[in-house]
């Protein structure tokens, strides 16, 4: 996962950037970058860390022009160092382009082999600057025309903004597995991950970029222009269970009504399971209990103190450490445990820690009994297209029966939301087209590349 922003014709864009990846945090904290078009020259800022600890005033104010992209990441591919820092930059035949990626693209490995064979140099180690390379060599009129040359060879998923002295591009792959999304700030354009990042920006949202779309933004106008058809839309359900700012709209529905319909789901799902109370795993597991407690009549409660000062527990580099933060990021509130049989909702069970890690706590603190309702159905296969999922061994639901994760996490039920009942809660009535691979294992014609690729990057790390 990543987060992007771009806005165009805007004598603030460096500091309403700042802002729009301020907005998207929750999508990259590993590094964050801002690109301006200063004058025809580009200019960039990239570092390590928080979008506020990357950019100072000083930084800010020497990212001078009217057009800038930027970036927050979160590695799926790649290493977390600073060559992997987006906007990438470059220069080359086309001239000074830079290029702000979010996403995965399955066949990187295959096509950098190939660019590397003819004599590219990359870099970096991210496959978001194979396209830059492709779109070096094979070169249409404009910039538009080479580009639509070129994303049809990439596959997998992708939401590119690129910015090029005098015009900045989006552009969404055919499946339009990662949002992108465009508003309108008086005569400016922006382009963003998500919604929420273009309203604190203080733009308007006009509408997504389709699947298989570009729209390039030059002058001052906009153009939209198909370098793909569109397939059968596969947009990732994820969004909406986990990654998307619940203020955000993604997929066509507000991600804190579609969570709070699937909570409501859940406890239709549920509904002959008696408790004292229903909480969630905060932050995002609130909004679940809020659903659910309405339609089931079991009171909310607040049974967790977050600290928001932890870091991510997902991930640290190994279990223990990925435990002890864990550990510091939630606290039980004893009082309202004590005695009581609890309802506790979380997003989603990856390897399983988070939920061991307080289903443990809430039974020190007393609780009766811990009852584990999960928002989405079990996760049996990697993601390959932009979301960090470990390794299928990993996987506690690839792995271990639904007893066995029960007894694992030591709750005294557990409970996963069905696919149709997710399905149903994330999309409107005619719009239900997500990608689900992640739950399913299956996945649509581009993936064989992927596994190909994961595999021989874990072969690699074995040596
Ligand atoms: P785990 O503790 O491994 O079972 O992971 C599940 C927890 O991590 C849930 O509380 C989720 O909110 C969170 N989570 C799920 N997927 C991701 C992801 N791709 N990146 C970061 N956090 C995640």
């Amino acid at each position: 996962m990543c987060g992007i922003f771009g806005i165009t014709d805007n004598k603030n864009a460096a500091r309403l950037s700042y802002v729009g990846l301020f907005t998207l945090q929750h999508r990259g904290q590993e590094s964050a970058g801002i690109a301006t078009d200063d004058h025809g020259r580009l200019v960039s800022h990239n570092g390590m860390g928080l979008v506020n600890e990357v950019f100072t005033n000083d930084t800010l104010e020497r990212l001078e022009g009217r057009n800038a992209i930027g970036h927050v990441r979160y590695s799926t591919t790649g290493s977390s160092h600073i060559k992997n820092a987006q906007p990438l930059a470059l220069t080359s035949c086309l001239g000074e382009v830079a290029v702000a990626h979010n996403g995965n693209i399955t066949n990187a490995d295959r096509l950098k082999a190939g660019l590397q064979k003819s004599g590219a140099i990359f870099q970096s180690s991210s496959d978001s600057e194979v396209i830059l390379h492709l779109a070096a060599r094979y070169r249409g009129r404009t910039l538009e025309d080479t580009l639509a040359k070129n994303l049809p060879k990439l596959s997998g998923a992708y939401a590119f903004l690129f910015m090029t002295p005098g015009k900045v591009i989006g552009a969404r792959d055919p499946y339009g597995y990662r949002p992108l999304v465009l508003g309108k700030l008086g005569r400016s354009y922006i382009l963003a991950s998500e919604t929420c990042a273009i309203e604190v920006a203080g733009g308007t949202i006009v509408r997504e970029i389709e699947p298989g779309e570009m729209v390039v933004i030059s002058g001052g106008k906009l153009r939209s222009k198909r370098f793909a058809p569109a397939k059968k839309r596969t947009r990732c359900v994820f969004e909406q269970v986990y990654f998307a700012r619940p203020d955000s709209v993604a997929v066509g529905r507000s991600v804190q009504t579609a969570r709070y319909e699937i909570g409501a789901m859940l406890a239709r799902e549920l509904k002959d399971v008696k408790a004292d109370l229903v909480s969630g795993v905060p932050d995002s597991g609130t909004v679940y209990a809020l659903g659910y407690a309405k339609e089931s009549g079991i009171p909310y409660q607040t049974a967790f103190m977050r600290n928001h000062y932890t870091g991510r527990s997902f991930i640290q580099p190994d279990q223990k450490l990925r435990e002890f933060t864990a550990h510091l990021k939630l606290a039980p509130i004893r009082d309202v445990i004590k005695g009581r049989t609890v309802i506790l909702i979380d997003d989603s069970l990856v390897r399983g820690t988070t939920s061991r890690k307080i289903v443990k706590n809430l039974k020190r603190c007393g609780a009766k009994k811990v009852i584990m309702a999960i928002a989405s159905p079990p996760i049996v296969s990697p993601c390959y297209f932009g979301i960090d999922t470990p390794t299928k061994g990993e996987l506690i639901a690839n792995q271990l029966s639904l007893e066995k994760i029960r007894r694992f996490i030591g709750a005294d039920a557990l409970h996963y939301l069905s696919l149709p009942s997710l399905i149903e809660a994330c999309g409107d009535h005619n719009d239900r087209d997500f990608c689900v691979s992640c739950f399913t294992g299956k996945y649509n014609a581009c993936a064989g590349a992927a596994s190909k690729g994961y595999a021989h990057q874990a072969a690699m790390e074995a040596l």
